[in-house]
């Protein structure tokens, strides 16, 4: 028996998607919400479309069905639902006012004992934990994409985090098959401190032509023995998402060295967000 049975995730973009496919597919009920019925069902037709894309290369005839998995998800635009939650994760917009307000509903309608995890790119844990009431009960948890393949996630400790809820993100992420790093809190934690600068320096070295963007990728992948180029792992994440999280660092640090690209926020404000849009510095003919 599972010691968390019923889990709460927020937002069903890129990050929400995986996180309820990997739960569902690790026996847990969750409760899926986001703000339209348009976005909810994009993301039941994407995990519909995972799962019977992860078939093709399973040679167990038990596996779930899709529909076995999406029965386990319930969808819905209405936060109420939440109150139902043993353990939320939160996977909003990389926008500290939208995660601020998301936060405050969430604490007033999940019980006192329900741990909050927040899969943030950049933002602080400690912040985020400031406009709850269970700062305790606040921890980061920094999943990878895509959030069903990758076994490692970035745990972050926030200034109040207790050993406790530490120990419960631990076992939930132990339940979802995945082991975790811990580190102490700061803006964009380790990942994403390093990674967010190396993508927006890739960017302003396209920007400068000195090298085109399979040049970029390719010195990355044959000279460092890297499975991605900086600008393929752009277009996997979100452009915008990289944007708001570069934007998170230079306001966090006040440090000149996060100032976003001129190129990458032009690539934004033209929609070209990479895989999820259909088009980055890449064109993929199956948007997820
Ligand atoms: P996304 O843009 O694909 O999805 C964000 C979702 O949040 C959207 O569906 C949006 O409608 C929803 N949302 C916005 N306001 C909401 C609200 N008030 N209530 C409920 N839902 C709301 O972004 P993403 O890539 O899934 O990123 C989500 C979070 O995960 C961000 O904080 C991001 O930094 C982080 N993250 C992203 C990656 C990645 O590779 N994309 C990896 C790790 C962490």
């Amino acid at each position: 028996m599972r010691e968390i049975q019923t889990v709460g995730v927020v937002g069903a973009g890129v990050m929400g998607i995986g996180v309820s496919q990997n739960l569902a597919q690790t026996g847990h009920q969750v409760i899926l919400v986001d703000v339209s019925e348009d976005i909810l069902n994009h993301a039941k037709q994407e995990i519909r479309n995972n799962v019977r894309f992860q078939g093709f290369f399973q040679k167990n005839s038990e596996a779930e069905s899709p529909d076995d998995i999406l029965n386990k998800i319930k969808f819905s635009t209405n936060y109420k639902f939440l109150e139902d939650a043993e353990f939320v994760v939160e996977n909003v917009t990389e926008k500290w006012d939208l995660k601020k307000e998301v936060y405050a509903q969430l604490d007033a309608i999940c019980p006192e004992k329900t741990a909050f995890a927040a899969n943030t790119s950049a933002i602080s844990i400690t912040r985020i934990a400031s406009v709850t009431k269970r700062a305790t009960r606040v921890v980061g948890m920094h999943f990878m994409n895509p959030v069903p393949m990758k076994p490692m996630v970035e745990m972050i400790r926030g200034h109040h985090t207790s050993d406790e809820t530490i120990e419960t993100a631990k076992k939930m992420l132990a339940q979802m098959g995945k082991e975790c790093i811990i580190v102490n809190d700061s803006p964009g934690f380790v990942s994403n401190r390093v990674l967010m600068l190396t993508i927006n320096e890739a960017i302003f070295i396209l920007q400068d032509q000195v090298a085109s963007i399979e040049e970029v990728d390719k010195i990355f992948k044959t000279c460092f023995g890297h499975k991605m180029g900086p600008l393929e792992t752009a277009d996997l994440i979100g452009l915008d998402t990289i944007l708001f999280s570069i934007e998170v660092l230079y306001e966090s640090f006040n440090d000149s060295k996060y100032r976003p690209c001129p190129l990458l926020k032009k690539m934004v404000d033209a929609g070209l967000h990479g895989r999820k849009s259909g088009k980055g510095f890449y064109a993929y003919s199956n948007p997820n």
